[in-house]
């Protein structure tokens, strides 16, 4: 009974739809925030992904292929929880330094691996480190993917510190706006609870990527924000 009252309690004050994963938020209307997370799955995508569950929270991630391969079966939670997921290529390399086909073979590697898994391929990729140029943008349009960026970085990877990426968060945070951060980096997932508990207080409804752009996935080889 207790636990009953909290929940509602918090429900009210985080100003969640009460119907569930079904209530669309219109990002037109009320302020919205996308959180990202790159470079899973991994050890600690579990505990995330019950974090945001309890939260209610749907969030965008960005996987490569490699750990796709090995932990299939945290993509298909990720997917069937409500998240949005993007390419994030194979192995991690800094794309503009390869190839033509290299560049490819890593974005489609992804794009099968996780088909394969979920029986969808992404529509959204990001380019590791963000390193991105023209070439790279045609060649992810040409996979039939949008490049998706970021309007703030956490640099979660270097702080290591849950309070430290709290307050990373909370600077960056801004209506409409896109954060990175890492579901790779324990003190991410650790520093989650207080984040999403003090940027719902904040009034932002915490949203996919989709989402955000009302319901759709930007166009192929555009890049966004
Ligand atoms: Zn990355």
């Amino acid at each position: 009974m207790l636990i009953q009252g909290l929940l509602v309690t918090s429900l009210v004050l985080s100003g969640a739809p009460a119907a569930g994963a079904k209530a669309r938020v219109d990002c037109a209307k009320v302020t919205c925030l996308a959180l990202t997370f790159d470079d899973g799955p991994g050890p600690r995508t579990g505990a995330l992904l019950d974090v945001l569950k309890r939260e209610r929270v749907h969030a965008t991630f960005f996987l490569m292929g490699k750990h796709v391969e090995q932990l299939p079966k945290v993509v298909r939670r990720t997917m069937a929880e409500g998240h949005a997921i993007g390419n994030h290529t194979y192995s991690h390399p800094s794309l503009p330094t390869l190839l033509d086909q290299e560049i490819i073979d890593e974005i489609r590697l992804t794009q099968d691996a996780i088909q394969e898994v979920t029986g969808r391929r992404p529509r959204m990729f990001r380019p590791p480190y963000g390193n991105t140029d023209d070439r790279v943008l045609r060649l992810a349009g040409s996979q039939d993917l949008s490049q998706v960026l970021w309007t703030g970085t956490t640099l979660d990877w270097k702080l290591r510190d849950p309070a430290r990426i709290k307050a990373a968060v909370l600077r960056l945070a801004k209506p409409n706006g896109v954060i990175l951060m890492h579901d790779t980096v324990p003190q991410t997932v650790q520093a989650m609870p207080e984040i999403l508990k003090e940027l719902k207080k904040r009034g932002y409804h915490l949203v996919t990527v989709p989402t955000l752009l009302g319901g759709r996935t930007p166009d192929a080889g555009v890049s966004f924000p």
